[in-house]
């Protein structure tokens, strides 16, 4: 044969190849539809909306502040809207079982009244403290932190987001189904932690262990941290409820070099600083790998099937472009950080005194695990990426990712129905997702069939730098959607 007669009968192969490709790739994107919703709205409950506005606003205003280190805190503040809350919410204090735990975290109980079910217990959590206010940023605040402002818009303050209002919108519903004679066909347990922004140790965990001893179990909990939003994801249009199934793992590593120290005028080639930087520099050239857990794949997967056409064939056909949408989802930190276990310098200690060779060298690396990376793969990974005998790691404390919720359980489908009956926005895309910070729901896996995260209001792009942040607020009609939605959800419990 000759080489021409060859390369034809070649070429012939390519684009017969090339072809079936296209039309595979074609086909499977026709089919990669989203599924057809017919979702009845549902007209928001009428409440004398002004009075819950400033039961809110009042909420607000107390300081109950978590600090770093807890002898800082003030725990009269708590007290006192423990008070407050009991003032403004009587016949959820009549009727409901308050236990305090840890002395300042709520945990409520509300009986079944028909007992002739077997219908496990569920969980409604939030929590009352607060990040605190940097001092140096009170002038960029519109409204006081905690002056609990009300405006034409907006509630304004911290804890508006992040989660007093969470808490007092969960009272606020629970307070309207008992003015309305409801009576719920299984216990119900509302948990309100008071150091969730400090890990939740003394208020979530004892709660959690109380409730292990008295043998609850629980078929669901649902925490704070889902939000609908829009515009959030590069490249994505719709509206968008995230509805938090797991949440990553946190793993903080000390890392430490020793050398003789001695005078700066005879160095050696590298000192401890020198070579603790290195480490660093080392981890983070080499970046765990990119992956995609079941519960991102899932969230992608219904976020592609709502894209068009062009993006809508890259997700049709994981199988082939899987490592050019892991390319893709790299470059921005907050899609990367949903795809791998990520590592960050925060903590970076050594030498004191401009001609003395510092003798000890620290640093601490905090790392976000991905589900399925344990403490020890992640240890693994750091030693060998820093290979270097004379840095010492150690791991100060942490553990791995939550288990991922089932995203088709009977619960699951109910909030998304729920979820989508009390949003105004038409179109609504409601997808599991992995959230890559932490709740106080953690402490509750042992004790529940499924965990879950969503807190009933939408954020926008821009009300979201508030999260622990400067000027925190919540849109007015976002409160009475928080209020709908928890009213309503625990109405299908009768
Ligand atoms: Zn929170």
């Amino acid at each position: 044969m000759s080489l021409i007669r060859w390369m034809f009968k070649f070429l012939k192969w390519i684009l017969l190849a090339a072809g079936l490709l296209t039309v595979v790739l074609v086909y499977r994107t026709l089919q990669f539809n989203p599924e057809p919703s017919s979702i009845d709205k549902l007209t928001p409950i009428s409440i004398d909306y002004p009075s819950a506005l400033e039961r809110v606003s009042g909420a607000l205003k107390f300081k109950t502040v978590s600090e770093q280190n807890p002898e800082d805190g003030n725990p009269q503040a708590f007290l006192d809207l423990h008070q407050y809350l009991a003032d403004s919410f009587p016949k959820v204090h009549k009727h409901l079982k308050l236990t305090k735990i840890g002395e300042l975290s709520l945990l409520y109980k509300w009986s079944a009244t028909k007992s002739d079910n077997d219908l496990k217990p569920i969980l409604l959590m939030g929590h009352i403290d607060v990040v605190p206010v940097d001092p140096s940023t009170l002038s960029d605040w519109t409204h006081p932190p905690f002056a609990g402002v009300v405006g034409p818009e907006n509630i304004w303050g911290r804890g508006a987001l992040d989660d007093k209002a969470a808490v007092v919108a969960i009272l606020e519903s629970i307070e309207t189904l008992l003015s309305e004679g409801f009576e719920p066909n299984r216990d119900i347990y509302f948990a309100f932690g008071h150091d969730e922004e400090i890990g939740g140790n003394n208020g979530a965990k004892e709660i959690a262990k109380y409730l292990a001893n008295k043998g609850v179990h629980f078929e669901y909990t649902l925490d704070e941290g889902g939000f609908v939003t829009q515009g959030l994801l590069p490249g994505f249009e719709k509206p968008i409820a995230l509805v938090g199934v797991a949440e990553k793992g946190y793993v903080t590593i000390e890392l430490s070099v020793q050398s003789e120290g001695g005078h700066s005028s005879v160095p050696p080639k590298s000192t401890s600083i020198g070579i603790i930087s290195q480490a660093i520099v080392r981890l983070e050239t080499s970046p765990f790998e990119a992956r995609l857990v079941p519960a991102t794949e899932e969230m992608l997967t219904t976020v592609g099937k709502n894209m068009p056409f062009t993006k809508r064939l890259v997700f049709a056909n994981l199988w082939l472009f899987r490592p050019f949408l892991l390319n893709q989802l790299s470059q921005s930190k907050l899609t990367n950080a949903t795809i791998r276990t990520t590592i960050a310098a925060t903590v970076f200690n050594a030498g004191d005194k401009e001609n003395a060779l510092p003798i000890n060298a620290k640093a601490i690396i905090n790392l976000r695990l991905l589900p399925g990376d344990s403490v020890d793969m992640a240890l693994a990974h750091i030693t060998r990426s820093i290979n270097d005998p004379r840095v010492k790691v150690s791991v100060i404390r942490g553990g791995g990712a939550t288990p991922i919720a089932d995203s088709d359980s009977v619960f699951f489908n109910q909030l998304s129905k729920v979820i989508d009956q009390v949003s105004p926005e038409k179109q609504l895309v409601i997808v599991p997702n992995l959230m890559v910070g932490g709740t106080d729901s953690k402490h509750f896996i042992e004790i529940s069939d499924n965990v879950y995260r969503f807190g009933g209001v939408k954020i926008n792009p821009k009300s979201l730098s508030g999260f622990h942040g400067t000027n925190e607020f919540l849109p007015k009609k976002e409160y009475h959607r928080a209020i709908n939605f928890y009213y309503n959800l625990l109405k299908l419990n009768q």
